[in-house]
Protein backbone atom coordinates (compact mmCIF):
# COMPACT_ATOMS: atom_id res chain seq x y z
CA UNK A 1 0.00 0.00 0.00
CA UNK A 2 1.92 3.32 -1.18
CA UNK A 3 2.43 6.01 1.24
CA UNK A 4 2.19 9.64 0.73
CA UNK A 5 2.83 12.63 2.31
CA UNK A 6 0.46 15.25 2.17
CA UNK A 7 0.41 19.19 3.61
CA UNK A 8 0.87 19.00 7.79
CA UNK A 9 3.15 16.12 7.00
CA UNK A 10 0.23 13.75 6.90
CA UNK A 11 1.25 10.51 6.23
CA UNK A 12 -1.65 8.39 4.51
CA UNK A 13 -2.23 5.01 2.67
CA UNK A 14 -3.86 5.08 -0.61
CA UNK A 15 -5.48 2.66 -1.90
CA UNK A 16 -7.28 2.70 -5.54
CA UNK A 17 -10.20 0.09 -5.57
CA UNK A 18 -13.30 -0.64 -7.49
CA UNK A 19 -16.48 -0.28 -5.74
CA UNK A 20 -19.81 -2.52 -6.07
CA UNK A 21 -21.90 0.97 -6.31
CA UNK A 22 -21.79 4.15 -6.20
CA UNK A 23 -25.38 6.36 -5.51
CA UNK A 24 -26.23 5.15 -2.20
CA UNK A 25 -29.55 5.64 -0.17
CA UNK A 26 -29.33 8.25 2.96
CA UNK A 27 -31.60 9.47 5.85
CA UNK A 28 -30.38 13.15 5.26
CA UNK A 29 -30.78 13.11 1.75
CA UNK A 30 -32.54 10.76 -1.09
CA UNK A 31 -29.12 9.76 -2.00
CA UNK A 32 -25.70 10.34 -1.23
CA UNK A 33 -22.27 9.59 -3.35
CA UNK A 34 -18.84 8.69 -1.40
CA UNK A 35 -16.10 8.73 -3.92
CA UNK A 36 -13.77 7.65 -1.03
CA UNK A 37 -13.61 5.53 1.72
CA UNK A 38 -11.60 7.41 3.92
CA UNK A 39 -10.89 11.28 4.72
CA UNK A 40 -7.77 13.42 4.52
CA UNK A 41 -8.84 16.05 6.81
CA UNK A 42 -9.07 13.72 10.16
CA UNK A 43 -11.16 16.12 12.08
CA UNK A 44 -10.61 15.08 15.81
CA UNK A 45 -14.65 14.95 16.18
CA UNK A 46 -15.45 13.14 12.72
CA UNK A 47 -18.57 11.13 13.12
CA UNK A 48 -17.29 9.35 9.69
CA UNK A 49 -14.66 6.79 11.65
CA UNK A 50 -17.37 4.30 12.42
CA UNK A 51 -17.02 3.44 8.78
CA UNK A 52 -13.61 1.79 9.78
CA UNK A 53 -16.05 -1.22 11.88
CA UNK A 54 -17.84 -2.08 7.94
CA UNK A 55 -14.34 -1.36 5.78
CA UNK A 56 -11.91 -3.40 7.77
CA UNK A 57 -9.35 -0.47 8.04
CA UNK A 58 -7.13 -0.95 11.28
CA UNK A 59 -5.15 2.46 9.98
CA UNK A 60 -6.00 5.58 12.70
CA UNK A 61 -9.20 7.82 10.85
CA UNK A 62 -7.43 9.92 8.50
CA UNK A 63 -4.28 8.46 7.79
CA UNK A 64 -6.35 6.10 5.16
CA UNK A 65 -8.28 6.75 2.05
CA UNK A 66 -9.56 3.98 -0.53
CA UNK A 67 -10.14 5.97 -4.14
CA UNK A 68 -13.09 4.40 -5.76
CA UNK A 69 -11.67 4.52 -9.17
CA UNK A 70 -14.71 3.19 -10.79
CA UNK A 71 -17.30 5.91 -9.37
CA UNK A 72 -18.28 7.81 -12.55
CA UNK A 73 -18.58 4.76 -14.58
CA UNK A 74 -21.22 3.23 -11.63
CA UNK A 75 -22.98 6.24 -11.68
CA UNK A 76 -23.60 6.64 -15.02
CA UNK A 77 -25.14 3.51 -14.87
CA UNK A 78 -27.14 3.22 -11.98
CA UNK A 79 -29.06 6.70 -12.69
CA UNK A 80 -30.37 4.87 -15.12
CA UNK A 81 -32.07 2.49 -12.81
CA UNK A 82 -32.90 4.80 -9.92
CA UNK A 83 -35.54 7.56 -9.96
CA UNK A 84 -34.44 11.33 -10.68
CA UNK A 85 -33.81 12.79 -6.90
CA UNK A 86 -31.49 14.81 -4.42
CA UNK A 87 -27.69 13.38 -4.43
CA UNK A 88 -25.95 15.07 -1.43
CA UNK A 89 -22.27 14.56 -2.07
CA UNK A 90 -20.76 13.70 0.54
CA UNK A 91 -21.86 11.48 3.73
CA UNK A 92 -18.80 10.20 5.38
CA UNK A 93 -15.89 11.89 3.31
CA UNK A 94 -14.81 15.09 2.23
CA UNK A 95 -15.43 15.06 -1.30
CA UNK A 96 -12.82 17.66 -2.00
CA UNK A 97 -10.09 16.29 -0.13
CA UNK A 98 -6.72 17.24 -1.30
CA UNK A 99 -6.70 13.22 -3.31
CA UNK A 100 -9.72 15.08 -5.00
CA UNK A 101 -7.45 17.33 -7.20
CA UNK A 102 -5.58 14.26 -8.43
CA UNK A 103 -8.66 11.71 -9.09
CA UNK A 104 -11.40 14.13 -10.38
CA UNK A 105 -13.91 11.70 -8.94
CA UNK A 106 -16.12 13.90 -7.61
CA UNK A 107 -15.58 16.25 -10.71
CA UNK A 108 -16.59 13.42 -12.82
CA UNK A 109 -20.09 12.45 -10.43
CA UNK A 110 -20.89 15.98 -10.65
CA UNK A 111 -20.81 16.73 -14.62
CA UNK A 112 -23.10 13.34 -14.81
CA UNK A 113 -25.59 14.45 -12.36
CA UNK A 114 -25.32 17.83 -14.44
CA UNK A 115 -26.06 16.76 -17.38
CA UNK A 116 -28.96 14.34 -16.12
CA UNK A 117 -30.80 17.25 -14.50
CA UNK A 118 -30.29 15.29 -10.85
CA UNK A 119 -30.67 18.11 -7.86
CA UNK A 120 -26.91 17.70 -5.61
CA UNK A 121 -26.10 19.00 -2.78
CA UNK A 122 -22.60 19.47 -1.99
CA UNK A 123 -20.86 19.99 0.84
CA UNK A 124 -17.22 20.10 1.67
CA UNK A 125 -14.53 21.91 3.75
CA UNK A 126 -12.20 22.27 0.98
CA UNK A 127 -11.94 26.10 -1.35
CA UNK A 128 -10.97 22.94 -4.38
CA UNK A 129 -14.55 22.85 -5.23
CA UNK A 130 -14.24 25.75 -7.00
CA UNK A 131 -12.40 24.33 -9.40
CA UNK A 132 -15.62 22.71 -10.53
CA UNK A 133 -17.17 26.43 -10.98
CA UNK A 134 -17.73 25.58 -14.83
CA UNK A 135 -20.12 22.43 -13.72
CA UNK A 136 -21.73 24.19 -10.94
CA UNK A 137 -23.05 27.12 -12.93
CA UNK A 138 -24.38 24.47 -15.38
CA UNK A 139 -25.88 22.54 -13.11
CA UNK A 140 -30.09 23.33 -12.80
CA UNK A 141 -30.73 22.42 -9.20
CA UNK A 142 -27.54 22.70 -6.85
CA UNK A 143 -26.60 23.96 -3.19
CA UNK A 144 -23.07 24.12 -2.70
CA UNK A 145 -22.27 24.03 1.11
CA UNK A 146 -19.46 24.41 3.75
CA UNK A 147 -18.82 23.10 7.00
CA UNK A 148 -17.68 26.17 9.16
CA UNK A 149 -17.24 25.04 12.95
CA UNK A 150 -15.64 28.19 14.80
CA UNK A 151 -14.72 31.96 13.89
CA UNK A 152 -11.78 31.24 15.59
CA UNK A 153 -8.69 30.11 13.72
CA UNK A 154 -6.94 29.11 16.30
CA UNK A 155 -9.87 26.85 17.54
CA UNK A 156 -9.76 25.27 14.09
CA UNK A 157 -6.29 24.24 14.48
CA UNK A 158 -6.54 22.54 17.79
CA UNK A 159 -9.92 20.20 16.36
CA UNK A 160 -9.26 20.12 12.17
CA UNK A 161 -5.85 20.99 12.09
CA UNK A 162 -5.35 19.19 8.34
CA UNK A 163 -8.51 21.49 7.11
CA UNK A 164 -8.37 24.51 5.22
CA UNK A 165 -8.19 27.63 7.59
CA UNK A 166 -12.25 29.14 8.05
CA UNK A 167 -11.26 32.44 6.02
CA UNK A 168 -10.61 30.44 2.94
CA UNK A 169 -14.26 28.69 3.30
CA UNK A 170 -15.98 31.66 3.89
CA UNK A 171 -13.80 33.33 0.80
CA UNK A 172 -14.72 30.37 -1.67
CA UNK A 173 -18.23 30.59 -0.26
CA UNK A 174 -18.27 34.19 -1.44
CA UNK A 175 -17.15 33.39 -4.57
CA UNK A 176 -19.65 30.71 -5.22
CA UNK A 177 -22.47 33.05 -3.96
CA UNK A 178 -21.46 36.23 -6.35
CA UNK A 179 -21.32 33.47 -9.14
CA UNK A 180 -25.11 33.04 -8.43
CA UNK A 181 -25.09 29.58 -6.67
CA UNK A 182 -27.30 28.64 -4.00
CA UNK A 183 -24.62 28.61 -0.74
CA UNK A 184 -25.28 27.26 3.01
CA UNK A 185 -23.04 27.07 5.68
CA UNK A 186 -23.34 23.84 7.60
CA UNK A 187 -22.59 24.35 11.39
CA UNK A 188 -21.48 21.42 13.15
CA UNK A 189 -19.93 20.76 15.21
CA UNK A 190 -20.60 23.39 17.53
CA UNK A 191 -17.05 24.43 18.31
CA UNK A 192 -16.15 27.17 20.64
CA UNK A 193 -16.28 30.30 18.87
CA UNK A 194 -19.24 29.40 16.39
CA UNK A 195 -21.65 31.69 17.86
CA UNK A 196 -19.30 34.81 16.31
CA UNK A 197 -19.51 32.95 12.80
CA UNK A 198 -22.86 35.17 11.52
CA UNK A 199 -20.82 38.26 11.03
CA UNK A 200 -18.10 36.26 8.82
CA UNK A 201 -21.30 34.54 6.89
CA UNK A 202 -23.76 37.70 6.34
CA UNK A 203 -23.63 38.07 2.63
CA UNK A 204 -22.80 34.98 1.17
CA UNK A 205 -24.74 32.38 2.04
CA UNK A 206 -28.51 31.96 1.42
CA UNK A 207 -28.57 29.35 4.76
CA UNK A 208 -27.52 28.21 7.68
CA UNK A 209 -27.95 24.39 9.21
CA UNK A 210 -26.72 23.85 12.77
CA UNK A 211 -25.86 20.60 14.54
CA UNK A 212 -24.08 20.42 17.69
CA UNK A 213 -23.02 16.56 17.14
CA UNK A 214 -22.04 15.59 20.25
CA UNK A 215 -20.27 12.53 19.27
CA UNK A 216 -17.36 13.03 21.98
CA UNK A 217 -14.68 11.93 20.13
CA UNK A 218 -12.88 15.18 20.73
CA UNK A 219 -13.64 15.51 24.56
CA UNK A 220 -9.86 14.88 25.22
CA UNK A 221 -9.21 18.08 23.43
CA UNK A 222 -12.00 20.35 25.59
CA UNK A 223 -10.15 18.97 28.38
CA UNK A 224 -6.53 19.42 27.26
CA UNK A 225 -7.54 22.92 26.58
CA UNK A 226 -9.50 24.09 29.40
CA UNK A 227 -12.74 24.53 27.02
CA UNK A 228 -14.92 22.04 28.99
CA UNK A 229 -17.16 24.65 29.58
CA UNK A 230 -17.94 25.10 26.11
CA UNK A 231 -18.86 21.52 25.67
CA UNK A 232 -22.29 22.10 27.37
CA UNK A 233 -25.97 22.44 26.96
CA UNK A 234 -25.86 25.58 28.14
CA UNK A 235 -23.21 26.45 25.84
CA UNK A 236 -24.81 25.25 23.01
CA UNK A 237 -28.57 26.67 23.95
CA UNK A 238 -26.66 30.15 24.24
CA UNK A 239 -24.11 29.38 20.91
CA UNK A 240 -27.23 28.34 18.83
CA UNK A 241 -29.53 31.59 19.89
CA UNK A 242 -27.16 33.52 19.15
CA UNK A 243 -26.62 32.38 15.31
CA UNK A 244 -30.70 32.49 15.45
CA UNK A 245 -31.06 35.97 16.26
CA UNK A 246 -27.76 37.12 14.08
CA UNK A 247 -29.95 35.27 11.07
CA UNK A 248 -32.77 37.23 12.10
CA UNK A 249 -30.84 40.40 12.33
CA UNK A 250 -29.43 39.34 8.58
CA UNK A 251 -32.46 38.08 7.16
CA UNK A 252 -30.86 34.72 6.58
CA UNK A 253 -33.00 31.41 6.91
CA UNK A 254 -31.56 29.45 9.48
CA UNK A 255 -32.83 25.50 10.89
CA UNK A 256 -31.32 23.65 14.23
CA UNK A 257 -30.83 20.20 12.78
CA UNK A 258 -30.62 18.87 16.45
S1 LIG B 1 -14.08 16.65 6.51
FE1 LIG B 1 -15.94 15.60 7.21
S2 LIG B 1 -15.65 13.44 6.70
FE2 LIG B 1 -13.64 14.44 6.58
S3 LIG B 1 -12.72 14.08 8.57
FE3 LIG B 1 -13.73 16.09 8.64
S4 LIG B 1 -15.79 15.69 9.45
FE4 LIG B 1 -14.92 13.71 8.77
Amino acid sequence: MPAEQFPNEYPIAIREIRSKSILSASQIYPYVINPYVGCQHACSYCYARYMKKFTGHKEPWGSFVDVKINAAELLQKEILKKKRDTVWISGVCDPYQPLEAKYKLTRNCLQILADNDWPVTVQTRSPLVLRDMDILKQAKNIAVGFSVTTADDDIRKLFEPHVPPIPERVNALAELHRSGLRTYAMIAPVLPGAESLMSMLDGVVDYILVDRMNYHYADSIYKKHRLEDRLTDGYFSWASQKIISDCQRFGVECTIVC
